[in-house]
């Protein structure tokens, strides 16, 4: 409660590069040592199953917003 920079969606890229919005809850996500905050999720870019992972703020790009605002997170159930 007291991290007030949380947002509950974020930018997202899956194991095939596509970037797109997403509602990122801690208590569904887990933690990877090597690999990051990653999990399975149904990806809108792709329509398939993949990895997915959080783009931290200081890696967004105009380019990756773009992309990312095509996929806005109110259309993923
Ligand atoms: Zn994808």
């Amino acid at each position: 409660m007291t991290e007030g920079t949380y947002k509950d969606e974020v930018i997202v890229r899956c194991t095939r590069g596509g970037h797109y919005r997403t509602r990122w809850l801690p208590l569904v996500s887990f933690k990877s040592i090597r690999l990051g905050t990653y999990r399975l999720q149904r990806c809108p870019v792709h329509q398939r199953w993949e990895m997915t992972s959080i783009v931290e703020d200081e890696d967004l790009t105009p380019e990756i917003l773009s992309e990312a605002d095509r996929y806005p997170a109110s259309r993923i159930p």
